[in-house]
């Protein structure tokens, strides 16, 4: 790919934070009018490119470079962001995407196919449905399930999508575009620490974690606080803080992540002990036994919390899913090229979910790649990556897409 620029990558995504961030950092939330001017410059920049521009039944934006063959090399991820959002969280996959397309185009007709997709609403601020475009498209999200949730304005997740010319009910049409894919890239920020901590740019990603999410309803008495004793009271909040710390207690390793993000405690006044409390628990783990092992642990911690505390404990689940585990050839492919960018070739899983991790679960074959997160801060203005990290990983994406390319082509004959 003599003609591929990292740098013009670069330009791109700095040209994008212009349009449609603010000082509060990017505000490209999916089914706004910022995310479609987002999109009308992503069309400006595809059309420059002898590539076919449309969108499927589920909002997904995609550009198809014909090939000698239909297999589908397919590289993505979503420019959508959250509210005062990161400048490369998405963006990088996409616009790294652009500039190994626009390299792959240079050289005329590729072997077999090749596609950027930029996954619709991947978010799911507005609505609470992360992987909204790409867990539709592959049959993760059921549309019925979707269409009637609403924001904090009241409008509907279908009528929101109506307005930028998606019928929800018609999404899962959109699988189709996946039946010629034999790989799926994903670029992505690492958002995480752990590049920065050994000084590399560029990680080969293996998996994605596996997730429990529960809603913890803990039931307790509301009393008078100034005159009830401390030794008759059924404190709901003293309850949860305990079981907050037991959520910790149960991560085992470096790969484990436990967090409790709310706490909503009732009446929530000075003067009342709090006889209710609410709380979410997420747990994840890239193996399956265990995060079992991790939810099995703080709900006997619980158990027994409740007792000696004089509370109710309910426990419900409200999100589940599997660990998923990338393809190991394209794995290799990935550490063959991250090695040939920095000389050694990191293995990380991630904790976050991706497109990336829907596309897997459907049956393409699928990796990513992460570049160093400044400091491991994203989803906030002050995101960052060195321009030289991005760069690598632009460069290792495309290493990565001849490599798939090759292989899908060898593959087809
Ligand atoms: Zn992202």
């Amino acid at each position: 790919m003599a003609s591929l620029d990292p740098a013009r990558a670069v330009a791109d995504l700095r040209t994008l934070r212009e349009l449609t961030g603010d000082e509060h950092g990017a505000q490209r939330l999916a089914w706004t009018g910022t995310w479609a001017r987002a999109r009308a410059w992503l069309r400006e920049r595809l059309a420059e490119l002898p590539v076919e521009v449309d969108t499927d039944e589920a909002g997904n934006l995609w550009a198809r470079l014909p090939g000698a063959s239909e297999r589908t090399v397919v590289i993505g991820s979503h420019v959508d962001s959250v509210p005062d959002g990161g400048w490369l969280d998405g963006a990088l996959g996409v616009l790294g995407g652009l500039e190994v397309m626009r390299a792959i185009a240079a050289e005329g007709e590729p072997p077999v196919t090749v596609a950027l997709v930029d996954w619709a609403d991947e978010e799911g601020a507005r609505f609470g449905r992360s992987l909204l475009g790409s867990g539709l498209a592959t049959g993760a999200l059921d549309p019925e399930a979707v269409a009637g949730d609403v924001d904090r304005d009241g409008v509907t997740l279908a009528d929101a999508l109506r307005e930028h010319g998606v019928d929800v009910r018609r999404a899962p049409a959109a699988r189709a575009r996946l039946d010629a894919a034999a790989a799926y890239l994903e670029l992505h920020i690492e958002q995480g620490p752990m590049l920065e901590r050994r000084g590399l740019p560029v990680a080969v990603v293996t998996g994605t974690a596996g997730v429990e999410r529960h809603v913890v309803r803990v039931r307790g008495q509301a009393v008078q606080g100034g005159a009830f004793p401390m030794d008759a009271r059924r404190d709901a909040l003293v309850a949860a803080a305990r079981l907050v710390l037991e959520v910790r207690a149960a991560a085992p390793d470096e790969r484990s992540r436990a967090t409790v993000g709310d706490v909503r405690a009732h009446p929530g006044i000075p003067t009342a002990v709090p006889g209710a409390c609410e709380l979410i628990v997420d747990q994840r783990h890239p193996d399956a036994d265990v995060l079992a092992g991790m939810l099995a642990a703080v709900r006997r911690a619980g158990d027994r919390i409740a007792e000696e505390e004089g509370v109710a404990i309910e426990w419900e689940r409200t999100w589940r899913i599997a660990p998923v585990a990338f393809d190991p050839g394209l794995v290799e492919l990935a550490e063959a090229a991250v090695q040939a960018e920095a000389g050694e070739a990191p293995r990380l899983f991630s904790g976050a979910l991706h497109d990336a991790a829907a596309v897997a679960q459907a049956g393409v074959p699928t990796v990513m790649l992460f570049v160093q997160s400044r400091g491991g801060i994203s989803h906030h203005r002050d995101e960052d990556t060195a321009p030289e990290h991005l760069e690598a990983g632009v460069r290792t994406l495309a290493r990565l897409a001849e490599g798939a390319i090759e292989r899908a082509s060898a593959a087809g004959t």
